[in-house]
């Protein structure tokens, strides 16, 4: 056993504990079978994630570094078309690296819930109006169904950001009819808020591995769409932190419905917002 906790302090994960025939030492010996298939996997996930950060970092960073290039050395080269490039890929990468900074406070559990009593309504309303300019430069139709005014108790900058996700989502693969609806709806004392797209859809067997981070369910990189593989791994970290239910329904060639629940407050209890 000692021979083989050497190896796997130097990083060999292929090891096998004995622990020989005294019950503890056996139990040991799984044990550390367990920790290195554990650490062989934290490894693994390691060296996916720079190289998956690598490979989104260098394609802006090459197309910066080209135009600008072409832009000095060929005098009319110095089009509004070349600039506009150059501010979506600095637009990419600052979205990369904040969703990669939400991402490490979240799961990295640095950062704690501070929950107080709003209106989850307006949070949707707000959301809805951030994507205004969308709706009149770009024809988008964004639609808001509710029953009323709902109140909750949780991290608001939190669930704005899971809302801002999930219609972000929903309008980068809407297609061509560019239709977004959200509905609100309160049952038992729960609220549901739902955002469904009538774009491409997601194949069920893709449907597991969408919440992972840097997963991303067609290959192909759409041009505009500012897309970094992390939003929905925010929305589920965001969403398990406060317990919440959530989940996707989704049909290839239909459209997808990307849902969370949370408990309804009084709005009375607004004053009181506890923190956590
Ligand atoms: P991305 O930045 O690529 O959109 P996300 O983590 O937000 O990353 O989503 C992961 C993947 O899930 C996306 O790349 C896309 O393939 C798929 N996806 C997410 N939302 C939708 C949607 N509303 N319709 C179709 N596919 C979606």
């Amino acid at each position: 056993m000692n021979e083989e906790a050497k190896k796997l302090a130097l990083g060999n994960y292929d090891v096998n504990f004995r622990g020989g025939e005294f019950r503890e030492t056996a139990e040991l010996g799984k044990t550390l079978n367990y920790a290195a298939k554990e650490l062989s996997k934290l490894d693994t996930m390691q060296k996916e994630l720079i190289a998956n950060i690598s490979h989104d970092l260098r394609t802006p960073l090459t197309m910066i570094s080209g135009y600008s290039e072409v832009m000095r050395d060929i005098p009319n080269e110095m089009t509004p078309e070349n600039i506009q490039i150059i501010i979506d890929e600095t637009q990419q990468l600052t979205s990369l690296v904040n969703d990669m900074l939400d991402l490490s406070r979240l799961s990295g559990g640095k950062r704690d819930l501070k929950k107080t009593v709003f209106s989850l309504t307006d949070c949707v309303l707000q959301t809805v109006e951030r994507f205004s300019h969308l709706k009149e430069k770009e024809g988008y139709t964004i639609t808001f169904q509710q029953d009323g005014n709902v109140f909750v108790c949780a991290d608001k900058v939190l669930i704005l950001q899971v809302i801002y996700n999930l219609i972000t989502n929903a309008i980068n693969y809407s297609g061509k009819e560019k239709q977004v609806t959200i509905s609100q709806s309160v049952s038992d004392g729960i609220c549901r808020i739902s955002v469904t797209d009538t774009g491409e859809g997601i194949p069920q067997e893709k449907l597991p591995f969408i919440w992972d981070r840097y997963y991303r369910a067609s290959d192909f990189h759409k041009r505009g769409i500012i897309g970094t593989g992390l939003g929905l791994s925010i929305v589920k970290n965001a969403l398990v932190m406060h317990g919440a239910q959530f989940g996707v329904s989704s049909k290839v060639g239909c459209g997808s419905t990307f849902w969370f629940e949370l408990p309804c407050t009084d709005e009375h209890t607004a004053e009181k917002g506890s923190e956590e």
